[in-house]
């Protein structure tokens, strides 16, 4: 067997169930081993901490999967975990919801793995090596859970470069999806371009914070920055949002949100589409003297790491800035961060700065967080990355 031992004093975060292992914190590689091979790891004093898997090509040298040394990590264990992780998403597959994320990496046990269902479709994205090993066996397990008609690989990541992986496109399992599959969240309709969309196609981990946000719309005017698809905006249509502008940079994105109001059979007149950069228009909106009663901001990730966290501040205090400025008395902002770096204090601490910058008296009257099917593991604090807030301007 091939066997892991830790530096001294290099095991605390193992023994606390924390997935990573970085390569810094390795003493000795026994047994030769090969990237994507399962490794025991010990610590100086000879001691089995868990079973992982190896790569020596990437700083986290080993991801930790199983601390119970009588398991054996073979094609029944793998299919446990994946069978655990869906059975925990079943509740949310009904009627009116057909999209969640069945395995969310870390969080579930299934460190580098991510899958996607959308309505009869799977996408995956496998960013380690030691999934790449054993995704016949996650395919199978899958399509014997879900019945899915095609399993669709999206391995097009800049995190598979740092594992030595080549990015990998492509059909999995069955048939390739059409170009558009129809999906349903929250009852409202959505065409997802799985093969080519934006992350695997859709955002599902804003699913509930859309129905929250929806409630404050009825008779609003409401301005959907940062609007992808659509999805804070048709739940906005469907409580009797007043009017909405949607901005988005991509013309794709555009494209897809006016497909899905006629979908859902809005009323498109209500309705201003605008391709652009968001802070550049909202200066624009800001210079004509334009005024919204709810704006929603919901930027792409600003801190990719910590160290880019401060620079990061800045931006999301210039954009809450400007949003903040373009809102009527009462208005209300809904304003995200995807930045796992940034935390919900530091967070309600850029809104503040933005707010006075902006001459404006807040309150935060409700905190978003990320959904069921984005778990965030006790041990595995990284995987909290979605949070928001919802600000009521005086
Ligand atoms: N709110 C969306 C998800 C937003 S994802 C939903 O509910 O589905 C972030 C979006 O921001 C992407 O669609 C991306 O095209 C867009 N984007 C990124 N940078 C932008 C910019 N500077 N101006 C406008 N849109 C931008």
């Amino acid at each position: 067997m091939n066997k892991i031992i830790l530096n001294k004093g290099k095991d605390k975060a193992a023994w606390q169930l924390h997935p990573w292992v970085f390569s810094g914190a390795i003493s000795a590689a026994l047994g030769k081993p090969q990237n994507g091979d399962i490794v025991s790891v010990y610590n100086i004093e000879d001691e089995f901490i868990a079973y992982g898997i190896y790569n020596g090509n990437s700083r986290v040298a080993v991801r930790l999967l199983e601390w119970d040394p009588s398991q054996e990590i073979n094609e029944q264990w793998w299919r446990n975990r994946v069978s655990k992780s869906v059975n925990n998403r079943l509740s949310l597959l009904h009627d009116t919801n057909n999209t969640v994320r069945l395995i969310f990496a870390e969080a579930d046990f299934l460190p580098g793995l991510i899958a996607d269902k959308y309505a009869d479709f799977i996408s995956v994205q496998v960013h380690s090596a030691g999934i790449e090993k054993v995704k016949d066996i996650i395919v199978d397990q899958l399509v014997q859970l879900l019945q899915p008609k095609g399993i669709y690989e999206r391995s097009d990541l800049k995190s598979r470069e740092y594992e030595g992986l080549p990015d990998t496109n492509g059909i999995l399992y069955g048939a390739v999806p059409p170009e558009f599959v129809d999906v349903i969240e929250n009852g409202i309709h959505y065409q997802v371009n799985i093969v080519e969309g934006q992350k695997s196609g859709f955002y599902c981990d804003q699913r509930e914070n859309r129905a929250i946000t929806a409630r404050y719309t009825k008779d609003k005017t409401v301005l959907d920055c940062f609007s992808y698809s659509g999805g804070f905006t048709l739940n906005a249509f469907r409580e009797g949002a007043k009017s909405i502008t949607s901005v988005d940079s991509s013309g794709l994105a555009i494209e897809t949100l006016k497909n899905n109001i006629k979908l859902n059979g809005f009323d498109s007149s209500k309705h201003t589409a605008v391709q652009s950069d968001v802070n550049k228009y909202l200066r624009e909106l800001g210079e004509q003297g334009e005024k919204f009663d709810v704006i929603v901001l919901d930027p792409p990730k600003y801190a990719p790491t910590r160290s880019a966290l401060e620079k990061a501040s800045r931006a999301y205090k210039d954009l809450n800035r400007r949003g903040l400025m373009l809102l009527n008395s009462g208005g209300l902002l809904a304003t995200f961060s995807c930045s796992g770096a940034m935390d919900i204090d530091t967070f309600k601490q850029v809104i503040a700065w933005a707010a006075l910058d902006a001459g404006k008296e807040i309150q935060f009257i409700y905190q978003y967080c990320q959904p069921e099917d984005h778990p965030v593991r006790a041990s595995f604090p990284e995987s909290e990355y979605l949070k928001g807030l919802l600000v009521r301007v005086l």
